[in-house]
Parts: structure tokens; C-alpha cells; sequence
């Protein structure tokens, strides 16, 4: 059995419920669970780069921070579709914020940002998903404390704590994309496979490559891409609804949640 887990990022208070319903009603109607990697607390003026504004603002750039429970609209969206599944993606959102920050501002970033999706009426996140997949050595310290599972691009020996060489080395020279260290799983994953600056003529091919060759493929792709500045992409909202068909057909994929990963106790490899 070959398991996917498809992790959406940004969701956040701006985020228009009828975006997501468009993406992944297909993936809900067939059962299969997505999880959506929800910023507690965006920072609605967050930029990119000076100057350029975050593609999940959607063009729009207003001063100040909005914790997840300001939507109810959205909120009782994702409540009445289950399939939604809601892991902790950074905090603010703002430029490397778990690559940059110290490691006490790190912690209240990491507490507050869980409290703030319980506030919201979401169950804790065991999940934690890195903006811009940069985390510091204190960072991974902190969150190995916190989250059973970290969802990265990638790992740098000189990003992680020297304790955690070891495992990191056994994890290279077996060449895994995933590793384990005590209870927490360290996920990467093949990339934005699902983006809108790849070719749409190979999209899923790709993706069927990189399903059947891991046991555990965490697929991202960002809804905001599919509606980037108000344009409605449908020839790549056309490659995700092939997805889900694609992967609902193959008897030997199963769509899990990350939390469904730690639940059933899934190998890695
Ligand atoms: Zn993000």
C-alpha cells in the first residue's frame, strides 16, 4: 500500500471558503482527507520580498495581524466538512519567522498559534508545517517538544541540533525523505509538484512517479495559486481534480491525514 497525504498551505482568516470548495470537493465527496496548513494569526500585511506582497493575500495588503476565529463564515465551513483537516503553519507568516526569531519569541509563537486554533474550535495540531520550510536549530528543538510531526521540503545538517547528526546520517545514507527522531516523524517531500509555474501537460505523470516510488508522499500545493490576483486558473484546477481521480482509481493508494499517519502508526518507508 502506498499512502499520500495532500497538505494545502495559507489558509488563513482571508482565505474565501468558496476557493477551497472549488479545489477539493472532489477529494471530500471520495472520502479522502486534506489538510490544510492553517496560519494562526497572518500577519495581513506580510511581504514576500520588500515590496511584493504574499501570493495568499490575494493582492490585498492591510496593516496588522488576524487570528484565525476572525472568519466565522470560514470557520463554519471547515467544521461542516470533516474532511478538512487543520495543522499549524507558522504564526504569523511573516518572512522566515522560525528561522530568524529567537528561541523564547520561537515557543510563544508555537503556544499562542495552538491556543489561537483551539479558540478557534480546532483540535490541537500534532502537525506543524515551516513557512518557507526554514527552521533554525532552536526552532527544530522547540518543535520536536510540541508536534509529533514536522512537514519540511528538506533538511540541513547545519540547521539541526548536533544531537540529531546520528539519525540524520542513518536517514542520508539510507537516502530516505523521512526520518525519525523519538516520537517526532520528520516528513519532506518532492517538491510543490502541484504549482502553477510547473508544466500542467506532465503534472500528473509527475505525480504518479513520485506516489509509486515512497510509501508515504506528502503532496503540497497553496490554494491561492489557482485564483492567483482574482484570476480563476482552470486548467490547473483541471490537473488537481485529475489528481483526485487519479488517486481515488488506484486501489493501492490510500489518502491519509497526517494525523492518521501517527493514529494507524504508518511506516515511513
Ligand atoms: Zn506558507
Amino acid at each position: 500500500m502506498k499512502y499520500v497525504i495532500i497538505r494545502d498551505d495559507d489558509t488563513h482568516p482571508l482565505t474565501p471558503p468558496d476557493c477551497l470548495e472549488r479545489l477539493y470537493r472532489p477529494f471530500l465527496d471520495r472520502g479522502m482527507p486534506v489538510n490544510l496548513a492553517t496560519i494562526p494569526c497572518v500577519r495581513t500585511d506580510a511581504e514576500f520580498s520588500p515590496g511584493v506582497l504574499e501570493g495568499f493575500l490575494l493582492g490585498k495588503s492591510t496593516p496588522g495581524a488576524r487570528p484565525i476565529a476572525d472568519n466565522p463564515v470560514l470557520l463554519e465551513y471547515l467544521r461542516s466538512n470533516p474532511g478538512f483537516r487543520i495543522v499549524q503553519h507558522g504564526y504569523y507568516h511573516d518572512l522566515y519567522e522560525f528561522e530568524r526569531h529567537p528561541r523564547e519569541e520561537i515557543a510563544r509563537r508555537l503556544d499562542h498559534g495552538t491556543e489561537l486554533l483551539c479558540e478557534a474550535g480546532f483540535e490541537a495540531p500534532e502537525t506543524f508545517v515551516a513557512p518557507y520550510d526554514r527552521i533554525s536549530r532552536d526552532a527544530y528543538r522547540e518543535l520536536a517538544k510540541r508536534f509529533g510531526i514536522i512537514s519540511t521540503g528538506w533538511f540541513e545538517l547545519n540547521r539541526l541540533p548536533p544531537a540529531w547528526w546520528p539519525a540524520y546520517f542513518l536517514k542520508k545514507a539510507r537516502k530516505q525523505e523521512h526520518w525519525q527522531l523519538g516520537s517526532t516523524r520528520l516528513l519532506g517531500h518532492p517538491g510543490c509538484l502541484l504549482s502553477y509555474q510547473r508544466p500542467f501537460g506532465t503534472m500528473v505523470d509527475t505525480i504518479r512517479k513520485a506516489v509509486e516510488s515512497r510509501k508515504v508522499t506528502v503532496l503540497v500545493t497553496h490554494w491561492w495559486e489557482y485564483f492567483y490576483l482574482g484570476n480563476v486558473n482552470e486548467p490547473f484546477i483541471e490537473k488537481l481534480h485529475e489528481t483526485a481521480e487519479y488517486l481515488a482509481s488506484d486501489r493501492d493508494i490510500e489518502v491519509i491525514s497526517f494525523a492518521d499517519l501517527l493514529k494507524k502508526g504508518i511506516p515511513l518507508h
